[in-house]
């Protein structure tokens, strides 16, 4: 029988007290061991430490994967996923809208290496299918987007992908495993900043990636050679985190829905981006892929009023970079997230000035609303 997620997030993967039968997994910060042969011995940078090892198990099996690695950050655990499976003269097709980050190593590193690469919409089969050359070897996808939290239908791109023999990445950071299972509807490879959701409490910087024991074996082999690898105190961390994940993100869901819906009413709201209100033109699809809609919303605040001025006014909900931990923060995406772009590309994608991207935590939304309230009324 399938283990509920509960339990997963508790038990799975912890690495066995043999000595003392300790309730929790040791720590275990060796970086010298016996010497078993070049294959088999334990190294950190091989990623087979015992809290590496047995930690990748669990997010493996929240994945529905049959393996994952554990990286040093969400950007190691991507761009070795990218070049364990791309080459000289290869063609990469991304999604328009991705984290700043995936977005600035395409366009600053590809061409080092003599990958081409497109972005585009990909919800749309016929632009889709105009872009595909002999040479595309992979699509990548985040959903919901950042910051607008668009939905792309993953089980469109990963059949049209599939009949083309190209493979699929998902960056599943937003939904987290309890909201989206990518490699369920047909994707390849998921990939995930451990930072956001996974470690949920604004203090653990990580990444991981998960597929199949063959795709996870191409990874390995490139991972071992760039040396993203997490270090086993952080790995420890990570995992005491995620004993709680399932409680966490279903807690932050249920806010998101909350203050979405309070947002949504708000004479002093403009728009509110939410996959789970009714009103949201992709919630049927984003209902038929995922389990939750996740903690993540983006509202406009209403015209003339100064972003910087409503942040100053929060008392509880933190301005601060980053999201997915226990507390409830806010930032302008065009300040922050998506300032490299340029004026024209912002405007191309819809982040307005005015928008304003919240990571839903874990507080009484009762508390949230008040703080809200209160921010949107003294900013005059
Ligand atoms: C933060 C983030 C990343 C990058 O992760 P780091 O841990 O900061 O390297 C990648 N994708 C998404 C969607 C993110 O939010």
């Amino acid at each position: 029988m399938q283990k509920g997620l509960n339990t997963i997030c508790v038990h799975s993967g912890d690495v066995k007290d043999t000595i003392y039968k300790g309730a929790v997994s040791p720590l275990y910060m060796s970086t010298a061991y016996a010497y078993e042969g070049l294959e088999t011995s334990i190294y950190p940078r091989y990623f087979n430490s015992p809290n590496q090892y047995f930690l990748a198990k669990k997010i493996a099996e929240l994945e529905h994967a049959e393996s994952a690695l554990i990286f040093g950050s969400g950007m190691a655990a991507i761009t070795t996923a990218m070049l364990s499976v791309l080459e000289s003269g290869d063609h990469v097709i991304l999604q328009n809208q991705i984290y700043g980050g995936t977005r600035n190593f395409i366009i600053e590193e590809c061409h080092r290496y003599g990958i081409s690469f497109d972005f585009i919409d990909v919800n749309n089969l016929t632009l889709l299918e105009s872009t595909v050359k002999p040479e595309t070897k992979l699509l990548y996808i985040e959903t919901p987007s950042n910051p607008l939290l668009e939905i792309t239908d993953l089980k469109l791109v990963s059949k049209f992908a599939k009949e083309k023999g190209i493979l699929t990445m998902a960056d599943n950071t937003f939904a987290s495993p309890i909201n989206q299972r990518p490699l369920d509807l047909g994707i390849d490879i998921v990939l995930h900043s451990a930072t956001k959701y996974l470690g949920g409490h604004s203090d653990i910087t990580a990444g991981a990636v998960a597929s199949t024991e063959a795709i996870m074996n191409k990874v390995f082999s490139k991972a071992k050679n760039f040396g993203g690898s997490l270090a086993d105190q952080t790995v420890w961390l990570l995992e005491r985190s995620m004993k709680t994940l399932n409680l966490r993100v279903k807690q932050q869901t249920q806010n998101a829905m909350d203050m979405a819906e309070f947002l949504e009413n708000s004479s002093f709201v403009d728009k509110v981006y939410y996959p789970g209100l009714e009103s949201n033109p992709q919630h049927q699809l984003a209902k038929d892929q995922m389990l939750g809609f996740g903690g993540m919303l983006s509202f406009e605040l209403n015209e003339k009023r100064d972003t910087v001025k409503f942040f100053d006014s929060l008392k509880m909900i933190k301005n601060v970079l980053s999201l997915g931990g226990v507390e409830s923060t806010v930032l302008s995406p065009e300040k922050t997230s998506h300032s490299l772009l340029t004026a024209e590309e912002r405007h191309a994608q819809g982040i307005k000035s005015n928008l304003i991207r919240f990571s839903v935590g874990i507080e009484d939304t009762q508390d949230l609303k008040q703080d809200l309230l209160m921010a949107f009324s003294s900013d005059h």
